[in-house]
């Protein structure tokens, strides 16, 4: 079993607890005395950083929000010098204004680490030649798992995203062993391989690191069979600094934290209660390494579970399941809580592609559901009525509500290269 940080990635439990203490109580005094949006934040819950003796204390500080983020935008919680900091970097957007996040040399390095043990975990070595086609630019993805591939050594292709048929040709030509991108994208760069007339023999991959975007245990399936290879999940955002806070191993089996960087704990999004482990609830995380941009218990938004059971893999780090979505991806649909990775689970069940669109409406003041789907390839027209009915009756089991469901001719759904837009929710633009 390979491992880029042994001692780090292995490390006994009680000691990884006191080394997380001592950066925790060293971490609250810095941002504390050095940053006046925290020690506010602080002194509104009557906290003090000698309150904080360890993680047990973590419980006592104040959550911070993206709501924060905005509010201090662009400097606001910088908790050094400009002059220090070597980049900026931004969230994509996805959920409203963009919040940005700085970078010193040393913030830098502890990303890239965090990127080189997933690479590491999903078998990458100096040998292999990395394909990188996350977006570069603002976006973490690309810069994040291109200095990662670096420091393992590997040779890497730092292609961005887009232009799918010259990926395909690289990926060929120059013997890409390991790929990395959103899973929306590996799906299309899959079926465009398919398209092009080869089949997974005729590519060297054998690994793909996916994230950035929540996806399915089916569909890594899929994915895994169009491109031939083991497909493994990495987590992580903007604010936390990247891709890599969380990385999955060859047990597949959830996410390790990279927890000398980050602590995790689950709280009820409604209350802010901290929650035992196994229990689902918002991640929150605090970073005890960051120089430029620490977080004290940020709020992902995202909704999962944590788990300490041993892994088979020899990694102690704690394991974070698989996202289900933001809890504000979650729609309301008629009283009832969809998530899109639900309908996305049934689909694949049933034959068909990741490529779909939900499309939530109110008339005459109830909420409408609409998936279009497209029709799998090679399905007869005269089927597609029998098609949707049987489809939406699946979903209907899974989700409680009976949805419309609409096939669509192939390739009619345009493809993701990034993350992936698959809900159009019309409510809010009626609001
Ligand atoms: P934005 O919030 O604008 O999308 P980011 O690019 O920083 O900005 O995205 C971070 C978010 O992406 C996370 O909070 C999470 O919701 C999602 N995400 C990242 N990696 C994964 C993953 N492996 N599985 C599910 N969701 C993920
Ligand atoms: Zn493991």
């Amino acid at each position: 079993m390979a491992y880029w940080n042994e001692e780090i990635e292995c490390m006994d439990r009680e000691k990884m607890r006191e080394l997380q203490s001592e950066r925790l109580v060293k971490k609250v005094k810095d941002v504390y005395d050095n940053v006046p949006y925290y020690r506010d934040l602080m002194d509104k819950k009557g906290v003090k950083p000698e309150d904080i003796k360890g993680v047990d204390d973590l419980h006592k500080l104040p959550f911070l929000s993206k709501a924060d983020l905005r509010e201090a935008y662009p400097y606001g919680l910088l908790a050094r010098p400009l002059s220090d900091c070597v980049r900026i970097h931004s969230t994509s957007g996805t959920t409203g204004k963009r919040v940005v996040a700085f970078y010193t040399q040393n913030d830098i390095d502890m990303w890239e680490d965090c990127c080189a043990r997933a690479i590491t975990a999903a078998g990458g070595t100096k040998d292999d030649v990395c394909q990188v086609c996350y977006g570069y630019g603002l976006f973490t993805g690309g810069s994040g798992l291109n200095g990662g591939s670096h420091k393992v050594g590997c040779l890497t292709l730092p292609m961005s995203s887009g232009n799918t048929s010259r990926q395909i040709q690289f990926m060929r030509d120059l013997n890409a062993t390991i790929l990395c991108c959103t899973p929306s994208y590996a799906a299309y760069i899959g079926e465009t391989l398919h398209d092009m007339g080869y089949t997974p023999d005729d590519i060297q991959l054998k690994a793909g690191i996916f994230g950035a975007e929540p996806w399915t245990e089916e569909m890594r399936r899929s994915i895994e069979k169009s491109l031939g290879i083991k497909a493994y999940d990495i987590y992580g955002l903007t604010e936390t600094s990247g891709p890599g806070v969380a990385f999955e191993c060859c047990e597949q089996h959830g996410m390790h934290i990279n927890e000398d960087n980050f602590i995790p704990e689950i709280i009820d999004p409604d209350t802010g209660e901290v929650l035992p482990e196994g229990t689902k609830g918002e991640l929150v995380f605090t970073s005890i390494t960051k120089e430029a941009f620490p977080l004290l218990r940020y709020r992902t938004r995202d909704i999962c579970v944590l788990t300490r059971e041993k892994c088979a893999c020899g990694r102690t780090l704690i394991r974070m399941a698989k996202p289900m979505g933001r809890s504000d991806d979650m729609l309301i649909i008629r009283g009832v809580n969809v998530f899109p990775s639900q309908i996305e689970t049934v689909l694949i069940e049933q034959g068909y592609t990741p490529n779909y669109m939900i499309e939530v409406d109110r008339v005459n003041n109830s909420d409408t559901l609409d998936i279009n789907v497209e029709v799998p390839e090679g399905a007869s027209e005269i089927d597609t009525p029998h098609r949707e009915k049987q489809l939406a009756s699946a979903i209907k089991t899974i989700l409680g509500i009976s949805p419309k469901v609409h096939l669509v001719p192939t390739k009619s759904i345009t493809r993701s290269e990034g993350k992936a837009v698959r809900v159009i929710d019309r409510r809010k633009l009626h609001d």
